[in-house]
């Protein structure tokens, strides 16, 4: 699954290759990818013309803004990768594979395509009247993006210290800090020298503070090296991320920890398959 790092190198893709083109055809391939408005023919029709001139990312949501041709902004394109997402940016024909769900087409034979194997990921078209807190369900929930000021350290001291959880769970949650998902979650924790199933109450605030810490810089490193390349990804430019070689735990179970040569374990909590080192973390 796409995780913050991967959608803001596709933010960062689609910054560089898809402004101010005009949108001349949109294709939509399977209706059910659109969410909102209800007909895919509206969104359709609405996007037709117009171009987008910057994109934004809020957690792991896009958010293209769309302007007509005098520059005026009419709203903003919305997508969602989920699991199998991915936006490609063609500038040659290039034959519709099956999972091909929706083609923005401009032109030169370019094309923003959207392919999506899974069908969970969606995009939305909102005009400048509605607002994509609303429109765009679970955007309006998301707690603040990891690289703000607002999430700082006495930020998460006090919603940690406020509900008993465990740790891994509480990363997990969107409401809690923006698109922090699996894998960062495992790395962050093993960096902070924190075991996943820690209760949040019984943190220390030096803890929680190293915590911080090392969301953020996992999420910059990964941003650095282009994303991970063990989720089904690809960046808007069709390149691989190559995070995933130099992961300290995710996806090493079984083999020696890179800090003390320890196995790295596998277990499940908050549901979802979570690897640490018994020696580094306590
Ligand atoms: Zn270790």
């Amino acid at each position: 699954m796409p995780e913050l790092p991967e959608v803001e190198t596709v933010r960062r893709g689609l910054q560089q290759f898809t402004c101010n083109i005009p949108i001349e055809e949109v294709q939509v391939l399977l209706p059910r990818t659109i969410d909102h408005p209800d007909s895919a023919v509206d969104f359709a029709q609405s996007l037709t013309g117009l171009v987008l001139t910057e994109w934004q990312r809020r957690g792991k949501y896009l958010l293209g803004v769309c302007a007509d041709q005098k520059g005026q902004t009419k709203g903003w394109l919305g997508v969602h990768l989920r699991m199998t997402g991915q936006l490609l940016w063609l500038t040659t024909p290039t034959e519709q594979t099956k999972h091909t769900r929706v083609r923005l087409l401009m032109p030169n034979d370019q094309e923003l395509r959207f392919v999506d194997q899974r069908t969970f990921g969606k995009m939305w078209w909102i005009t400048v009247n509605e607002d994509p807190n609303r429109v765009m369900g679970g955007l309006g929930k998301l707690g603040p993006e990891p690289f703000s000021p607002e999430f700082s350290a006495d930020y998460l001291v006090d919603r940690l210290q406020r509900s008993r959880r465990q740790i891994k769970a509480a990363i997990l949650d969107q409401t809690l800090v923006a698109g922090v998902g699996n894998i960062y979650a495992d790395e962050s924790l093993f960096l902070s020298k924190i075991l996943p199933t820690a209760v949040t109450t019984a943190l220390t605030k030096n803890q929680i503070a190293t915590l911080r810490g090392t969301i953020i810089q996992v999420l910059q490193d990964s941003i650095d090296a282009g994303g991970t390349t063990f989720s089904n990804y690809l960046s808007v430019a069709g390149t691989n991320g190559n995070y995933g070689q130099s992961a300290w735990v995710y996806g090493r179970q079984g083999q020696p920890c890179r800090v003390c040569g320890e196995l790295i374990v596998k277990i499940k909590a908050a549901g979802r398959g979570t690897h640490y080192c018994l020696a580094c973390q306590s």
